[in-house]
C-alpha cells in the first residue's frame, strides 16, 4: 500500500512537470526518484517540502510575470535536493529525528533561495555584496530588502509544514525558520565572492552564462567550476552543517 501511494504521488509529480514543462527530461527522471524515495522513507511531509519547492516558487513565476522560461535540468535538481535526500536515506536507517530536522532545514533554504530570486528580482534595487553599491541587473549574490523578505516566506512555509505535520515543537520551528534564512543569505555572499561572473562582449552586462547576446562571454571573476548549481549545493551543505552542529552540541 505504502509503496502504491509513493509511486502515485511520484507520478502525478513528474506529470504535472512534465506538462508544466519546468523541468527537462532528464531533470523529470532524477526528480522523480528523489521524489520517490522521500515519499517512501520520510513519508507525506517529506513529500509535501519538495512539492512545495517546486509549486511556490513556479507560482510565483506566473504570479510576477516571470518571461523567463528556463527549464531545470538535472543537475540543477540535484544542487538543491540532494542533501535533504540523503538525510531522509539516513533517518530511514537510523532512525534519528534530528535527520529529519536537517532535511526540512534543507529545503527551507532551497525554497528561501528561489523565492528570493523570483521575487527579490522585483525589487527597485539591489545591493552588491562585493562592493555594497547599487546594481542595476540583479545577479546571484545581490540582496535587496524584498528578496530578505521573501526568503523568510519561503523557511516559514517548510518549517510551518514541519510544524504541523511533524512535529509541533516551537524551537525546531524557529530554528529550521532561521537556517533557511540563513542558507540564503549565504548562498548570495558565495555567488558575490566565489560564482564565475562573466562579460558580454557585446552588450557589456555583467552575466552568470557562458554566452550571452549569441557569443561567447569573457570571465571576469570566481572560481574555477562554481556555477549557480554549485552555490546552491555549497549552501544547502553549509545550512544543513550548521544545523547539525547546534542540534548536536
Ligand atoms: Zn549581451
Amino acid at each position: 500500500m505504502k509503496l502504491f501511494i509513493c509511486l502515485s504521488l511520484t507520478l502525478i509529480f513528474m506529470f504535472i512537470t512534465y506538462v508544466r514543462k519546468s523541468i527537462t527530461p532528464r531533470g523529470i527522471i532524477t526528480g522523480g526518484i528523489i521524489t520517490f524515495g522521500l515519499a517512501y522513507y520520510g513519508g507525506i511531509p517529506m513529500f509535501l517540502m519538495i512539492f512545495l519547492f517546486y509549486i511556490v516558487d513556479k507560482i510565483f513565476s506566473i504570479i510576477t510575470d516571470d518571461q523567463s522560461d528556463d527549464q531545470r535540468n538535472e543537475i540543477q535538481i540535484l544542487s538543491n535536493t540532494l542533501i535533504p535526500y540523503v538525510c531522509v536515506l539516513l533517518y530511514a536507517y537510523y532512525k534519528n529525528d534530528i535527520l529529519i530536522i536537517l532535511a526540512s532545514a534543507g529545503f527551507a533554504e532551497c525554497l528561501a533561495d528561489t523565492l528570493s530570486s523570483t521575487i527579490g528580482k522585483h525589487a527597485k534595487y539591489h545591493i552588491c555584496l562585493r562592493n555594497l553599491k547599487r546594481d542595476e541587473n540583479e545577479l546571484s549574490g545581490d540582496v535587496s530588502v524584498l528578496g530578505i523578505l521573501a526568503s523568510l516566506f519561503g523557511a516559514l512555509i517548510i518549517s510551518f509544514t514541519y510544524y504541523e505535520l511533524i512535529n509541533p515543537n516551537f524551537f525546531h520551528f524557529v530554528l529550521i525558520t532561521v537556517l533557511g534564512v540563513v542558507g540564503a543569505f549565504i548562498d548570495s555572499v558565495l555567488g558575490a565572492f566565489v560564482q564565475n561572473k562573466y562579460q558580454c562582449s557585446k552588450c557589456k552586462k555583467i552575466v552568470e552564462e557562458k554566452r550571452h547576446c549569441n557569443r561567447k562571454t569573457k570571465k571576469i571573476s570566481g572560481f574555477l567550476f562554481i556555477d549557480n548549481s554549485t552555490v546552491n549545493f555549497l549552501s544547502v551543505l553549509i545550512t544543513v552543517v550548521i544545523g547539525m552542529i547546534i542540534l548536536i552540541l
